[in-house]
């Protein structure tokens, strides 16, 4: 089952995928993931990348599309994934819409988080991620239990992204709406968007979303 989550920077995406492939074993394809690991790693691709990536603007298109079509032909991905972050744009549906149909398949799901932006910023500019472990946090709605401590290794590598600052955030919400916010009207008039209310808490999207996709 090939699954494309959408929706703004904040919206739950990330979330959403990450309990999905934890109680699915399903593969989630982040390209902000793809993008910061290829920064850590000092890739020519996370290093041209990086200048965008720091002011909170998109990507180019044609290194995006380039990196996505070599991960979705990766083996693990065969039996479907869960894209989150991609696509950003009506070029890279496009394309993507040409590399699945290549495959001879398709997105079965499309599922847009819809979220009002005042809640974005708040959602965005509090949270943090274990460096360690990767689990997310939230300085108002999921606080570590002890200070500065993963609740779930014990590590102590809690981390901020870089662009999750007042400034990048403005400019990541424009570049939704005027890039990424067009794509669904694109899945609408292909019949194969279904919304919900990402500002539920966390483990009511989920439920909302499993019942959404059939499973169990
Ligand atoms: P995210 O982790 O999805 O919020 O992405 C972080 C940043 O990575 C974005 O603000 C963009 O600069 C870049 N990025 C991630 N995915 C894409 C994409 N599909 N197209 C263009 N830029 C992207």
């Amino acid at each position: 089952m090939n699954i494309l989550l959408l929706g703004p920077p904040g919206a739950g995406k990330g979330t959403q995928a990450r309990l999905l492939e934890e109680r699915y074993g399903m593969v989630q394809i982040s390209t902000g993931d793809m993008l910061r690991a290829s920064i850590k790693n000092n890739e020519p691709l996370g290093r041209e990348a990086k200048s965008y990536m720091d002011k909170g603007l998109l990507v180019p298109d044609d290194l995006m599309i380039r990196m996505i079509a070599i991960r979705i032909g990766e083996p693990d991905c065969a039996k479907g994934f869960i894209l989150d972050g991609f696509p950003r744009t009506v070029a890279q549906a496009q394309a993507l819409d040409r590399m699945l149909s290549a495959k001879k398949t398709k997105l079965n799901y499309v599922v847009e988080l819809a979220v009002d932006d005042d809640r974005l910023v708040e959602r965005i500019s509090g949270r943090f991620t274990c460096g360690d472990c990767g689990e997310g946090y939230h300085d108002m709605f999921k606080p570590t239990k002890a200070p500065s401590v993963c609740d779930i290794c014990g590590g102590t590598n809690l981390t901020r992204r870089a662009d999750d600052n007042a400034e990048t955030i403005k400019t990541r919400l424009s570049a939704y709406h005027e890039q990424t916010a067009p794509i669904l009207p694109y899945y609408k008039a292909k019949g194969s968007l279904k919304i919900i209310d990402g500002m539920a808490p966390m483990d009511h999207v989920q439920t909302k979303l499993v019942q959404l996709l059939g499973l169990k």
